[in-house]
């Protein structure tokens, strides 16, 4: 069957003398890996349309049964250039791709996942600073999209709404619950948990609610951002198989 789609390159791996494996986020098949012959040869009908980030059109030559088909043809839709020649923005960009591959399965169908992945390298694209800002809404965006939300806007002991309750300094995160004990309520729990401050409280609540272009304007300091990092890839590992470290985020500068 002769199939078309967009989709975006997850990862491209050399396959015997002059071919590619490469491995799509597709938006009609979810990911799907295929075999690209001849792409690694000097002169190749593929061009630059498999390295990863590319958003490409491609045409699958897709068999009934198989883990790999034929890639026969794939055109450049969107090279997102700007981010490759930005240090943060590529080492965000290829861990959005990174955390894509590791976490969604083979050949499930998830457009809302595929629009997820454009609009957050749309938006890495466009973005002057805070790269990293759009890797946290990104993966809280994914964590809802696969049924594991925290729900961090209240505790979950006395209810209080925590972000507006000037009472509330700090919050734990219980990992099993997806939920908040709020300061005041924390006595009883022995510190179980991860401590989390009022402010970075309300950056995960704007970054898991607003939309993928404007996340990149909350700036955040040093310590904050790696309050959230080490919180997300906690979280992402206790709730979704295949989550762990991402390799790509050790390009950026500020880690
Ligand atoms: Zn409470």
């Amino acid at each position: 069957m002769i199939v078309s789609t967009d989709a975006i390159v997850l990862r491209s791996m050399k396959y015997r003398d002059t071919s590619k494996i490469v491995t799509l986020y597709s938006e009609k098949f979810g990911k799907i890996s295929v075999i690209a012959k001849g792409a690694r040869a000097a002169k190749n009908k593929f061009g630059a349309s498999l390295e990863p980030m590319t958003h490409a059109a491609v045409v699958i030559y897709k068999k009934e049964h198989r883990d790999l088909h034929f890639l026969s043809k794939s055109e450049i839709v969107q090279p997102f250039f700007k981010t490759r020649i930005v240090p943060d923005k590529l080492a965000v960009g290829l861990a959005l791709v990174e955390l894509v591959h590791l976490v969604m399965h083979d050949e499930e169908e998830n457009q809302i996942m595929f629009a997820l992945l454009t609009d957050a390298l749309h938006a890495l694209e466009i973005s002057k600073l805070n790269a990293l800002n759009i890797l946290f809404a990104f993966e809280l965006k994914l964590v809802r999209q696969l049924g594991f939300a925290p729900h961090f806007e209240s505790c979950s002991q006395c209810g209080t709404y925590v972000l507006e309750d000037a009472g509330v300094r700090f919050v734990h995160v219980i990992l099993a619950r997806g939920s908040v004990v709020c300061s005041k309520c924390i006595g009883g729990h022995d510190g179980a948990g991860i401590r989390l401050t009022n402010d970075v409280l309300h950056a995960l609540v704007h970054f898991a609610s607003a939309p993928m272009e404007a996340v990149a304007g909350l700036e955040l300091t040093f310590q904050q951002q790696d309050e959230i990092l080490a919180l997300l890839q906690t979280y992402m590992q206790y709730h979704v198989a295949g989550a762990r470290t991402l390799r790509s985020l050790s390009l950026l500068n500020v880690l």
